[in-house]
Formats: structure tokens, sequence, C-alpha cells
């Protein structure tokens, strides 16, 4: 079972469209850009808005959701155990 995602938003493709935000408000919000961008808490580093750190089972699913659904496919899971 999966307990752990990387995630990472590539701004130079996100449209600032919102549906990772409204589907996962929890780890996704807008930067100043209006761009999408990983919320403090699940940034693997502090400065690095656009790679997160996953272990909660539902925003996992959520996340995976988030992935195929991005119209730019901005939105990529990078590693799972
Ligand atoms: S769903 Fe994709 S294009 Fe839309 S804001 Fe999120 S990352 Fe950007």
């Amino acid at each position: 079972m999966m307990t752990m995602i990387k995630v990472k938003i590539d701004k130079t493709t996100c449209l600032g469209c919102g549906g990772c935000i409204i589907i996962c408000p929890e780890v996704f919000e807008y930067s100043k850009e209006i761009k999408a961008q990983i919320k403090e808490e699940f940034r693997e580093k502090i400065k690095e808005a656009n790679i997160g750190i996953i272990t909660d089972a539902k925003l996992i699913k959520q996340i995976k959701t988030i992935e195929s659904l991005c119209p730019t496919h901005s939105i990529r899971i990078e590693k799972s155990t």
C-alpha cells in the first residue's frame, strides 16, 4: 500500500485553472503569480513551493485524481513508496 508520494508542480505549464485547489485544498493553493503551489506544511523544502511530500492516504488519493485531471499535465507524482 502506498504510504508516501512526492508530488511536483510544473509552474511553466500550469494555467492557474484552480482545478487542483478545488480537488485538494488542504495541499494546493495559489501563488502570487496565480499558479498552483504546495502549502508550506507539505513542502519538502520550505522555499520550494512546487515540490511536496504527502503521507495521508486521503490526500494521496486526491492527488492521484489531480494528476490525471490537470488540463496541462502539470502535476506529476515523481516517487511513491
Ligand atoms: S489543475 Fe493543473 S493547470 Fe490547473 S492550477 Fe492545478 S496545476 Fe495548474
